[in-house]
């Protein structure tokens, strides 16, 4: 049968029912047969009913009778009967299914799955499924696999589908080359579809979720190993190293380098001189100092007559990027040639810097997606840096690029480190170096959860730091209440602490939805020291640096991803006075796993482990991105299964095998490379 056809061809589906499958995405058989089952419940073992124990999943062969239906009060319905096998009998009470009673023919066996439990004081099997007895149930009496459902669509419809198919399934051909599978000891793709739907034990299960699973990341990294030979046979754009220029703004700063940031630099470097184009990737926790890095190969491509763009992933960084790097670069008399270019400078501003560009006169540019989006003509591009590097989607890049005509190179920077397993997967054709030391003199900024009703406590220990001469930040989750969420909001809180908590403070609001030119000054009066607290959306999340800023206080802490809430802590702590952090709690339960480990942990890359495996790749690589890369089966922390499907994408390559002769293979690789390629 042909994948591609209409799951409404298959005898025994109607319209009504497919149409309820194509709201779950499901249109052809192909798509059928890959919805995987979210989970599985085991009533694989069939037991007696007088053996069967409260508390579990039990599965029993009956007969049924005195099956009755009654509405015990207004809608309820329940219905009984007595189950009964040669040791003996067992209730079983369905709710509001009134069909249930006359459903049930007497004296024929049944197979019942259930949980067996205590209803109003008396055990009973609640709500089972139930189906008579046959070689090959699909409901009962096996490891019953749990479908994503859907209005009207029940996961019993799906197993019925899907039963229909199985001499389809055992049929499907093999996607990986044989020699793969061999290598690695897979199970075949028909018998590990097949035991995904119809698992015969616990054991097989596994095993099938290992082979699909494997199937993805080889289609990952595959995908990014050829994304790299591709790369590398692109020829870029020379930029020599000049030492003398190098010398003169590192003995010009005021600060040492730290080993870390001289050893990555030199790792630039070393790229820029090289044929082929840069495309490396600077991990480093907040306040690592990744800024003068970044400055410091803009110069040495500045120097040798190459344009240079910095973007960032906000107006409010992009401006105090344009500040930062104008004080950098006057220390060798090159900040004359930075100009900012963000979507809400008045025309006649955005005109020049235009002009400027386009002539040559600006060789640093900084700005937003504007850069990407606006049209700019760039001269003699040489050099990409892109700042907080996941905030980016990888078409944005591609169109960044596309706009030089030739391959410049790229430096990417993030402070959300990315675990070793996901950087091995999928960002195998980056190179990376690691900022894995702070500036001296930094002490680790404290971190507190705080539970509503120790507000009072946190707001006297505020207040003795803003007396101190310290600034606060406030982040909350939403800008404004929320009737659906119960969550707090940044205007809320302005509220409470600008007219009664700390109403004898300068206290201001930040949020997204506030006029450019609003957030600006607001942000500016913070820098300057004129406000004392501000309360603020995550907009202040990245980047944004306010030494004198001492406290950052997150409400409704539990909302925020690990790496979110590390980031807006890295906001603190940053000059040369301790910092603090509150993590305060919307209710007074017991803290989650992941706000204890954000207050016993200061460690971005534990952190960033951690939140994969807790929340999966898309708190780390972008909700976007890791939609695409649709992993269905495969686990990102499973470092074992990556690196064996590293190994055996390499050798792919390495044995000179050509994707022509997989199609399936070549169709999922071409996909990923569009989700990897950072190019
Ligand atoms: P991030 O890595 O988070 O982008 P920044 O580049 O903003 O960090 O740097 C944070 C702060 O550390 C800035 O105020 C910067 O001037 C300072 N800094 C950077 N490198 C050093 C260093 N080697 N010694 C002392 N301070 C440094
Ligand atoms: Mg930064």
């Amino acid at each position: 049968m042909n994948l591609d056809k209409n799951i409404t061809e298959i005898k025994g589906i109607g319209p009504s029912v497919g149409g309820k499958l194509s709201t779950l995405g499901i249109v052809t058989i192909a798509d059928l047969i890959s919805y995987y089952p979210r989970r599985y419940d085991d009533y694989s073992n069939l037991q007696k009913t007088s053996s069967i124990k409260p508390g579990n999943a039990v599965t029993i062969k009956v007969t049924v009778k005195q099956a009755v239906g009654r509405y015990v009060r207004r809608g309820m319905h329940i219905t009984e009967a007595v189950a009964s096998d040669d040791s003996g009998s067992i209730r079983l009470v369905w709710f509001n299914q009134p069909y249930r009673a006359n459903s049930i023919k007497p004296s024929h066996t049944y197979f019942v799955s259930g949980n067996f439990e205590l209803s109003r004081g008396r055990l009973a099997i609640l709500n089972p499924s139930m189906e008579l007895e046959s070689s090959f149930p699909v409901n009962t009496a096996r490891i019953v696999p749990i479908y994503k459902e859907t209005k009207g669509l029940k996961s019993t419809v799906i197993r019925k589908a899907l039963s229909l198919l199985i001499s389809e399934i055992k049929m499907l051909p093999e996607t990986l080359p044989s020699q793969v599978v061999t290598d690695v000891g897979l199970m075949s793709r028909a018998k590990a579809v097949q035991t995904m739907h119809f698992p015969e034990s616990m054991e097989e299960l596994a095993e099938a979720k290992r082979r699909l699973g494997f199937e993805e990341l080889f289609g990952i990294t595959l995908a990014s190993l050829l994304n790299k030979q591709q790369y590398e046979q692109d020829t870029g754009v020379n930029i020599p190293f000049n030492e003398k220029t190098a010398k003169k703004f590192v003995s010009a700063l005021p600060y040492k380098l730290t080993d870390a940031q001289r050893k990555t630099t030199w790792q630039i470097y070393g790229d820029l001189h090289a044929e082929k184009p840069m495309n490396r990737l600077v991990e480093g926790d907040v306040g690592s100092g990744k800024t003068v890095v970044a400055v410091m190969s803009a110069v040495m491509a500045m120097e040798a007559g190459f344009q240079v763009t910095l973007m960032a992933p906000t107006e409010v960084l992009a401006r105090q990027h344009a500040t930062t790097v104008h004080e950098l670069l006057s220390y060798i008399g090159l900040e004359s040639e930075v100009t900012l270019l963000v979507g809400s400078m008045k025309p006649q501003q955005k005109r020049t810097a235009h002009a400027r560009i386009k002539n040559g006169d600006a060789r640093m540019i900084i700005g937003t997606h504007a850069l990407i989006t606006e049209r700019v003509d760039l001269h003699n591009l040489g050099l990409v840096i892109i700042d907080e590097q996941h905030r980016f989607g990888v078409d944005q890049r591609k169109k960044l690029q596309a706009k030089a005509g030739i391959m410049p190179h790229v430096l990417s920077m993030t402070a959300t480190p990315i675990p070793r397993t996901l950087a091995l997967t999928l960002y195998g054709e980056l190179d990376i170096s690691i900022l894995d030391e702070l500036p001296p003199g930094r002490n680790p900024v404290m971190t507190e959860i705080v539970s509503p009703n120790s507000r009072k406590q946190m707001y006297e220990k505020i207040e003795a730091e803003l007396t101190a001469g310290r600034q606060a930040f406030v982040v909350c989750p939403l800008i404004q209440e929320s009737e659906v969420l119960n969550v707090i909001s940044a205007e809320k809180v302005y509220e409470e602490l600008s007219k009664k908590v700390f109403k004898h403070r300068k206290v201001a609001l930040l949020h997204g939805k506030m006029k450019p030119e609003a957030k600006d000054s607001v942000m500016e009066m913070f820098v300057a020291g004129e406000i004392e607290i501000l309360v603020a959306t995550t907009v202040v999340e990245v980047g944004v640096n306010v030494p004198n800023a001492t406290i950052m206080l997150i409400e409704g802490a539990e909302r925020f991803g690990l790496a979110q809430a590390h980031q807006l802590r890295g906001r603190v702590g940053r000059g040369s006075h301790q910092g603090y952090c509150y993590l305060v709690m919307s209710d007074s339960k017991e803290p989650s796993r992941r706000l204890k480990a954000l207050q016993n942990n200061n460690d971005g890359f534990k952190l960033a482990e951690l939140d994969l495996e807790i929340r999966g790749p898309g708190a780390i690589y972008g909700k976007d991105q890791s939609g695409q890369l649709d992993l269905r089966i495969a686990n990102l922390t499973d470092a074992v299964l990556i690196s064996s499907a590293r190994n055996s994408a390499s050798m792919f390559i390495h044995n000179g095998l050509k994707l022509n002769k997989y199609p399936e293979l070549k169709i999922a690789v071409q996909k990923y490379r569009a989700v990897t390629n950072l190019n």
